[in-house]
């Protein structure tokens, strides 16, 4: 054994001096592990201390302290954001396209087309299904929620047609209708028990 080599503390492998990092207080000088563990070592530690809850706070502590203090840093994160939403917008856009396309480009009830983006059409939220989202507010929602929504969607008129109503306005009313029938069910289920 001589002073060439070193046996790495982690890894091992002799290896040659250059390849510790020194350390003053070590009798030999050196670092017990070679530069290779130590870095992997490193890594290893950044990336565990990154996941923890502190961490998460420090980051947003710090991005919040920049975003308040620096200009510059502020714009870019805008800047960020606006591109992300058009993005965003721009594949939603398609999305509700295809769709429309893959129906017909046309109203489900009166088949009143060609389908076109804003004004005349609307999805409709179908009874009973509920409407979590607008799907008009086309830069937030993710692919997966605007699809899942879109099947939930009837596609129909918005424009009144020779009658003086539209499809969509129709089927409101039918909506109203429902809810009105299901309240007089109701109240009549409910006399009959205060009557027992
Ligand atoms: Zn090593
Ligand atoms: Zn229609
Ligand atoms: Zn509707």
């Amino acid at each position: 054994m001589g002073t060439e080599h070193k046996t790495c503390s982690r890894c091992g492998e002799a290896k040659p001096r250059s390849a510790f990092t020194r350390h003053a207080q070590k009798s030999d000088g050196l670092r017990p592990e070679c530069r290779e563990c130590r870095s992997a070592g490193r890594k290893e530690s950044d990336a565990k201390y990154r996941s923890t809850d502190l961490a998460k706070q420090t980051r947003r502590r710090w991005h919040k302290h920049r975003y308040e203090t620096d200009e510059g840093y502020r714009e870019k994160v805008r800047a960020r954001s606006r591109a992300g939403a058009l993005r965003r917008r721009q594949r939603n856009l398609s999305i509700i396209e295809l769709e429309a396309a893959r129906r017909g480009n046309r109203c489900e009830i009166c088949g009143v087309g060609p389908f076109q983006r804003g004004g005349e059409f609307s999805w409709h939220h179908r009874w009973g299904e509920g409407k979590s989202y607008d799907i008009g507010r086309t830069t937030t929602h993710s692919e997966a929620r605007l699809r899942a929504e879109l099947a939930r969607c009837a596609l129909v008129c918005n424009k009144p047609t020779a009658d003086g109503v539209s499809c969509h306005t129709l089927m409101h009313r039918r909506m109203r209708a429902f809810a009105a029938e299901r309240q007089l069910e109701e109240r009549a289920v409910a006399a009959r028990g205060s009557r027992v």
